[in-house]
């Protein structure tokens, strides 16, 4: 357990960095135009490249992730987007893109719902769309949806598909150019358990393609400047050199462990969080629930109902007090739920702890809450 005020962090972002990677932070300053940027810089594209799957040149960018969901938008042809809408972030897709002047429809379903794909496909089939945004997974329930079948169905309509994979990336399956994703974002501080302030994407060719003849496509987040800049293994403007460092640690690392093992990794935590939360309802009386239906959780992020009454505060001081910091709910689940991260380099057996920790909690209030009401 890290010994500071917050214990271990099983939130769903920012997210545990292991010390090595942190302590990259540190190592001197090098001029980012220069050979040793470049050859440092190449090798990190090519880690990233095996992370996300693409031949694709990946962007780099000194920002959060909603820097490149505003790329995604800005970038994005002339026309409506039809935005997917299951809850705060991929709401936060739709209001970036109005934001940016764009008209936008929402396909909107219940927070913690997954979507009906009928219902998609009616909206692709009656009214023309030049883009369809969807969240991977939708970190304030937990949903996760296949971004290649919305891609898909977004083809056969004419239309691209703009990805947010920023808690998904890393840690659930993904390949951007098996499944053609048009433009696929994520942020470092999520799956990817690296400090936070760096930005990915890639976009496919027919993006970048169709963003020539878009107007006020903006300064910062041009896709035709990184596009270009990444051919000399560049960034447009100043890279954060020293994240960089723990990039490129970090990515070595995962190319490792290996991406397909790290997704097993991701599943087994998700499954472990399932099977842990009916094991609580036996042992321990306490009525849990993840929000998320089967076949639609995310093996990043668990959102899990807590006890009617029960105080989510409470609750998560207790499980502080002993060494965990967990996520608390979001938006309309925040009185309800909780969220744990299981996501980036934490191990299975670091996840049992952590729900053991949770169980003691759950387990002492739903007892104080018994005793309150004979
Ligand atoms: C965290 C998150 C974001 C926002 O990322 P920032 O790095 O905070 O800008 C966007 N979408 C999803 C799905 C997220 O989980």
């Amino acid at each position: 357990m890290p010994d500071t005020e917050f214990g271990t962090f099983f939130i769903p972002g920012p997210t545990e960095i292991r010390p090595e990677i942190l302590g990259q932070l540190t190592r001197p300053v090098i001029p980012h135009r220069g050979k040793a940027f470049e050859a440092m810089f190449a090798r990190i594209e090519a880690g990233l490249r095996d992370v996300l799957l693409t031949a694709r040149p990946v962007y780099v960018g000194a920002t959060s992730a909603t820097g490149f969901m505003e790329m995604a938008i800005r970038n994005a042809p002339e026309g409506t987007i039809l935005c997917l809408v299951n809850g705060a972030f991929s709401e936060r897709f739709a209001v970036v893109a109005e934001s940016c002047g764009r008209r936008v429809e929402r396909v909107i379903v219940p927070w913690g719902a997954a979507f009906d794909l009928t219902v998609v496909e009616d909206a692709l089939a009656t009214r023309k769309f030049v883009a369809v945004t969807v969240a991977h997974c939708e970190t304030s329930t937990g949903v996760l949806t296949d971004p290649r079948t919305i891609a898909e169905l977004a083809h056969r309509y004419g239309a691209l598909a703009l990805v947010d994979s920023v808690s998904a990336a890393g840690g659930a399956e993904l390949m951007v150019d098996a499944w053609a994703l048009d433009f696929l974002l994520t942020g470092s501080q999520k799956a990817l358990a690296l400090p936070a302030g760096l930005a990915f994407a890639v976009a496919g060719p027919e993006y970048v393609e169709r963003a020539k003849s878009v107007p006020h496509r903006g300064f910062y987040f041009d896709v035709l400047q990184y596009e270009k800049y990444a051919a000399k293994h560049q960034t447009p403007s100043t890279p954060a050199t020293n994240l960089l460092y723990a990039l490129e640690a970090q990515v070595g690392d995962i190319g490792r462990e290996g991406i397909e093992r790290r997704w097993e990794r991701h599943a087994a935590m998700r499954d472990a969080t399932v099977a842990w939360v009916d094991e609580v309802r036996e042992r321990r009386n306490v009525d849990l629930s993840i929000v998320a239906p089967e076949g639609s959780r995310s093996p990043t992020v668990s959102v899990v109902r807590v006890p009617p009454g029960m105080s989510t505060t409470d609750l998560r001081q207790s499980i502080a007090q002993r060494g965990y910091t967990i996520g608390g709910g979001y938006g309309e689940l925040a009185a309800t739920t909780i969220r744990i991260g299981h996501m980036g380099d934490h191990s299975l057996e670091g996840l049992q702890r952590c729900l053991h920790a949770c169980e003691l909690s759950l387990a002492e209030l739903a007892e104080k809450r018994r005793l309150v009401r004979v």
